[in-house]
């Protein structure tokens, strides 16, 4: 390790490159999922932090911040991709303790968050604009800009990933940045702001307002000074925060989530597809917007897949987040009232296998034992509802026809993909699928920096994730010059 140790207050604000306390001086707990037990508390944050947040982003966006150069970006947050390396280990505990995931998931968090930034600190001086010919005597470019200020309100699920593809391509692009974390897990959100302090980020580029959903983000989504929002999480808050949007005319991206397929077909190799199948489910115990939750099987190979699923499931084991087995607690007692809530209305018929839980688990820990179903119809909430929690439904489908019509039937399309070694059929399919990413012969869970990520239907709309984020966090102008 070459940085110095990371400090944050939990219980603050970083508003203007400042550890400030929230003007209200409220706290709220921050829990551990594993045990249920307070272990910070974090700053309550509400509409007059989040004015002196944005006004700390548009001094940033009109000065120096606002005048560097691209590749002076790019050298900063390349220096904070270092400083995420050199502190994986201490990101991936906090992570581990905060969201409740098992340390090698978080571990991997802490390296994408790494990997965003380095992305994105060689792409920020490549974006570039075009001349376009048109009349004689005119020359005709475009600017790529950035909105100004942009707000960014992510889950609890992902902070570190959701941080780096959103708030990282946002300043490479040279917007100016208020986040608003997630109440149930912002820790990892508040040590990105000392990593940013660290690496020379300019005040006022980068502010952190932690607090309530309806207080803190609420305010940040209907704030007159911000210019784009980047939000992360449900349906229902996504269309209030697009609604709250509308009023000041701002584009948003929205991504929400989904009901993603794996389609298995008869030539499918089956023992490399297993542990994606299985994996795209359970990582994060289930509490992935790219989760796979739904296994469409052809009927030829349809009982093999059963069994290899269910034999896997059955040598799952399910612990606190620092034991780093393979699945870890639900974020709260909320979401896995909701999960059990589907698990108690599902036909117990249908049950292919469960997970189990290690003995002596802390009595306050939010743990599901992952549950995998069979033979599951294509309407069941099973096969239509985000569950959001370690929930897999095995369907089986006769053939490409049947295969298709089944995974588009839901009002979601994040992600899909195809297990079959029919090189036509891969084709046809990846047109096919109603998702805004199709994977053949692999899941990518959402993973992959590089790549273009977003939803279609009610996944949402926008796009994450390699050099197209930088598009959607910047505004063509265009510039026609008349000389003669
Ligand atoms: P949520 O969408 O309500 O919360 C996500 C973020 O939005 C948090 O930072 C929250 O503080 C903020 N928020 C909440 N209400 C807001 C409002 N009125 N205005 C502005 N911001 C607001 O999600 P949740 O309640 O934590 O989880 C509920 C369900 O959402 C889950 O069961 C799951 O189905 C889904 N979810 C999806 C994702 C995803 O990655 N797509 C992530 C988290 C939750």
């Amino acid at each position: 390790m070459t940085s110095t140790p990371l400090w944050y207050p939990t219980d603050k604000c970083f508003v203007s490159g400042e550890w400030v306390a929230p003007k209200g001086a409220e706290t709220l707990p921050a829990t551990d999922p594993s045990t249920g037990r307070e272990i910070a508390r974090i700053a309550r944050g509400r509409a007059a932090d989040i004015d002196a947040a944005v006004a700390a982003a548009e001094s940033a966006r009109d000065g120096n911040w606002g005048r560097m150069p691209a590749f002076e970006r790019g050298r900063i947050l390349a220096r904070m991709g270092q400083i995420v390396l050199d502190h994986v280990e201490d990101l991936a505990q906090i992570e581990a303790q905060d969201v409740g995931k098992p340390l090698t998931q978080a571990r991997n968090d802490a390296l994408a968050l790494a990997r965003y930034l380095e992305f994105y600190a060689g792409a920020a001086d490549k974006v570039m604009g075009e001349t376009i010919p048109y009349l004689q005597g005119y020359t005709v470019y475009t600017l790529r800009e950035p909105h100004g200020v942009t707000g960014h309100i992510v889950p609890w699920n992902y902070p570190m990933q959701i941080i780096g593809r959103s708030v990282g391509a946002a300043l490479a692009m040279g917007n100016a940045c208020v986040l608003k974390p997630a109440e149930e897990a912002c820790l990892t959100a508040l040590a990105f702001a000392d990593i940013a302090r660290e690496a020379g980020l300019p005040a006022g580029a980068l502010n952190v307002v932690p607090g309530l959903g309806e207080e803190a983000g609420a305010a940040l989504s209907s704030h007159p000074g911000i210019q784009h929002i980047s939000f992360t999480g449900s349906v229902a808050t996504g269309a209030l925060i697009q609604t709250a949007a509308a009023q000041n005319i701002v584009p948003v991206t929205l991504e929400l989530g989904g009901k993603s397929p794996q389609l298995v077909f008869d030539d499918a190799d089956l023992d490399t597809a297993l542990p994606f199948l299985v994996n795209a489910g359970i990582q994060n115990a289930g509490q992935t917007c790219s989760a796979s939750s739904r296994i469409l099987v052809q009927r030829g190979v349809y009982e093999r897949v059963c069994q290899m699923m269910a034999a896997r499931y059955r040598e799952l084991v399910v612990a606190p987040a620092l034991d780093d087995r393979d699945v870890g607690p639900l974020i709260s007692a909320r979401q896995k009232e909701i999960v059990e809530g589907f698990l108690k209305a599902a036909d117990p018929a249908r049950i292919l296998a469960r997970a189990h839980l290690v003995d002596n688990l802390p009595e306050g820990g939010h743990y599901v034992a992952p549950a995998l179903y069979g033979g599951v119809d294509p309407d069941d909430p099973l096969a239509q509802a985000e569950i959001f929690g370690p929930v897999q439904a095995l369907i089986p489908f006769e053939d490409e026809e049947d295969a298709v019509r089944i995974a588009n039937g839901t009002q979601y399309g994040l992600v899909a993909s195809v297990w079959t070694h029919d090189g036509a059929r891969q084709l046809r399919l990846a047109k096919r699928l109603r998702a805004g990413q199709v994977f053949i012969n692999n899941y990518g869970a959402g993973g992959g920096v590089e790549l273009p990520f977003g939803g279609v239907g009610k996944s949402g709309h926008g796009r994450e994730k390699g050099f197209e984020a930088l598009y959607g966090f910047s505004v063509l102008k265009t510039v026609a010059a008349r000389h003669g």
